[in-house]
């Protein structure tokens, strides 16, 4: 794919997407540059993960367009499938590989096994402190080395946008703040540009460059974490934001 300088990393424009005569997302745009980390936030059921299975492809919307790089990968006349939309994929449980070792889940969405391949590998199991467990397997490591393993193998084929859908949800809310932090440290160092979803807000104020505020399928504000804070848009908003932790 070649890119064009002013396209944003990811663009989605007008997206719809219906079940059962319900529009469950709808009229949702909103734009993501390399190396920005975008929050998708709003209550449960109102279209986050349908949205996000929209652009990873693995469901297909009714209506709208979806391009990365200046590229549609999704509207009216192109469909590009999951596998070659370069789009990585966090979700709540982990689903690391219990027969694999540590180092081969990470390896595992690279090609080949040669020196390109160790090198990378090696390079994020630094980055997340995992070093010393190359060769342990998942059940040997706590909740949160498994996340760090499963952010490490999102991000070693350098997609070029990585979607999470509440990836630290599994994980014990004392530590929760720790793992956040860290995981931000390593998505700007990797340049990612990421779609989160959460229904925290407090999560959302502590990573987002951008929040995009969803309610019932459509996207209701949008901007920086301290404007949505001290200006939410309505009642309801004001309500959602007022429970931060
Ligand atoms: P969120 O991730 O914000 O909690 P979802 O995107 O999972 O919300 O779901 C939004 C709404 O769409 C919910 O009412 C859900 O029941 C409905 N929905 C999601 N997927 C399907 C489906 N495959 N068929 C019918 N309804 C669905
Ligand atoms: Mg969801």
């Amino acid at each position: 794919m070649s890119s064009t300088p002013l396209s944003p990393r990811l663009e989605v424009q007008n997206l719809r997407r219906v079940f059962d005569g319900q529009a469950v997302v709808e009229d949702v745009s909103f734009s993501i540059p390399a190396g920005q980390v975008t929050c998708l936030l709003g209550p449960s059921g109102c279209g986050k993960s349908t949205t996000l299975r929209l652009i990873a492809g693995v469901d297909r919307p009714d209506a709208g367009r979806i391009c990365v790089d200046g590229m549609p990968i999704c509207d009216e006349t192109s469909y590009v499938p999951p596998e070659r939309r370069a789009i990585g994929l966090m979700f709540q449980d982990f689903a690391l590989f219990p027969h694999l070792s540590v180092a081969e889940n990470v390896a595992f969405g690279l090609k080949g096994g040669g020196a390109n391949t160790r090198a990378r590998v090696g390079e994020l199991l630094e980055k997340v402190h995992l070093s010393r467990h190359a060769q342990s397997y998942p059940h040997a490591l706590s909740g949160g080395e498994q996340q760090r393993v499963a952010l490490a193998r999102a991000l070693a084929p350098r997609p070029r946008i990585l979607l999470m859908d509440e990836p630290f949800s599994g994980l014990d809310e004392r530590l929760r703040d720790g793992i956040r932090d860290e995981t931000l440290g390593l998505l700007k160092d990797e340049g990612t540009a990421v779609l989160l979803v959460t229904h925290e807000p407090h999560e959302a104020m502590r990573m987002a460059d951008e929040i995009l505020l969803m309610r019932a399928g459509r996207i209701v504000q949008r901007g920086a974490p301290y404007n949505l804070y001290n200006a939410p848009v309505d009642r309801a908003a004001a309500a959602f934001f007022s429970d931060i932790n």
